[in-house]
């Protein structure tokens, strides 16, 4: 009989490299949270920099009573579907502020972002469609396009052109056609150029979807995402999000104006057959959307830290992936100076996240780091002298590979 788990090999022998070497990036361990920015990790006090905590609302005190509140006079669970077990009515309060914030007519909530792209993606389109999605797409997304059972056809990340071209050779078939695009990408931290997306998809008679998940909050003048900088927020179609990053909590959900939209609600595997979000997580949820709509110096003092760590980085000379944004991915030449590099930086105290090949888009070798509202200019500081010190270490031992990585 084989081993179950022999498909693993591969990467198991390359995880147990790593914990040869003392890195284990899986095996970080935040013992104690003091703040947004700051954890005791690995038994050290240590800045936070790699967290998608993009406004610093985990520990807004009006979130937190919000929640707590709520685990009071609603219970720590659901404990089961929103369709066997039935709405809480915070679930309903949630669902109309989202469509408020989102200046839809229609919101669904889902348990996790990851869901709620399962769940939108399964139940727009289905066997005989086609979706199409940018080739940098977050998992989620690619999953759901699975899951959905649709064609699927991946175009050049964040190119228009290419996408229309692919469109064009699917004219006179018939189907429904899904485009997919990330507002900001995840992992390098660019933008897709989404007006131009959408004029490409009203030309050639398909859907856009764009999941906002790390630019709710973050970009457009109210924060409803990169659609909104773009000034075309009232015409895409359909709109995914999440509210682990910037709203603090965990939980995802779409939106949209389409007037058959709610029938998702009993069309939608991954909607129907899942618990409801926790009575907390709503709770926070609701009060995060109030503060971001009513204050527009969180987005402010969010791209004045990113915006230094930007130009301090790049006058260091490190090659940061895409411009200016809270996700600032440094690009490293290998895998091992990635995680010679990652590691030293949390022995100095700077959490950030390793993303290496096969995660990253191009098999880059990256130091990513989100930049929060609530880092202050000592943290920014601070992170930015540990990332010089590296460089220099790691310039000496390119210089003088005899002494590398000892
Ligand atoms: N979409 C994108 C673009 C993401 O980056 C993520 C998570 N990083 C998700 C969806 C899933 O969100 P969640 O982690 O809240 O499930």
């Amino acid at each position: 009989m084989t081993d179950i788990f022999d498909k693993y090999g591969e990467v198991a022998v390359r995880h147990d490299a790593l914990l040869e070497e003392g890195a284990d990036p899986f095996g970080v361990c935040l013992e104690e949270v003091y703040s947004p920015t700051e954890a005791q990790v690995n038994g050290r006090r240590t800045i936070l920099a790699g967290t998608n905590n993009y406004l610093g609302l985990t520990f807004e005190p009006d979130c937190i009573e919000a929640a707590a509140q709520a685990i009071r006079k609603h219970g720590t669970g659901t404990t089961g579907s929103r369709i066997a077990n039935g709405t809480y009515q915070n679930h309903r309060r949630l669902e109309m502020e989202l469509a408020r914030f989102m200046n839809c007519k229609h919101a669904l909530c889902f348990p996790t972002g990851y869901q709620a792209n399962l769940g939108m993606l399964v139940g727009l389109a289905g066997p005989k469609d086609v979706m199409l999605i940018d080739a940098d797409s977050h998992s989620s997304i690619y999953d759901g396009a699975r899951l959905s059972g649709a064609t699927i056809v991946r175009f050049r990340h964040n190119d228009p052109a290419d996408l229309e071209r692919r469109l064009r050779r699917l004219e006179g078939e018939g189907q429904s056609k899904l485009v997919v695009v990330e507002g900001i990408y995840s992992m390098l931290g660019d933008r897709a150029p989404v007006a131009e997306f959408l004029e490409v998809t009203r030309r050639c008679g398909a859907y856009l979807l764009v999941d906002e998940a790390h630019s709710l909050g973050v970009l457009g003048e109210t924060g409803r995402g990169a659609a909104e900088a773009e000034g075309v927020a009232d015409e895409v179609d359909f709109y995914v999000g999440t509210f682990s990053k910037s709203l603090g909590s965990v939980g995802g959900f779409g939106a949209s104006n389409h007037p058959r939209f709610e029938v998702l609600r009993y069309c939608s595997r991954p909607y129907m057959y899942t618990a409801s979000s926790a009575p907390s997580n709503v709770a926070s949820v609701i009060t995060a959307i109030d503060k971001i709509r009513r204050d527009p110096s969180l987005r402010e003092r969010l791209w004045r830290n990113a915006q230094e760590v930007y130009d301090r980085l790049s006058d260091q000379g490190y090659k940061i992936c895409a411009p200016t944004s809270p996700i600032i991915a440094v690009q490293l030449p290998d895998i091992e100076t990635a995680y010679y590099a990652w590691s030293r930086l949390l022995e100095a105290g700077v959490y950030v996240n390793l993303a290496v090949p096969p995660g990253t888009p191009h098999g880059e070798s990256l130091l990513r780091c989100s930049v929060s509202a609530a880092h202050t200019e000592a943290q920014i500081d601070e992170i930015c002298r540990c990332f010089e010190a590296i460089g220099q270490e790691l310039e000496r031992m390119a210089q003088a590979p005899a002494l590398a990585m000892q």
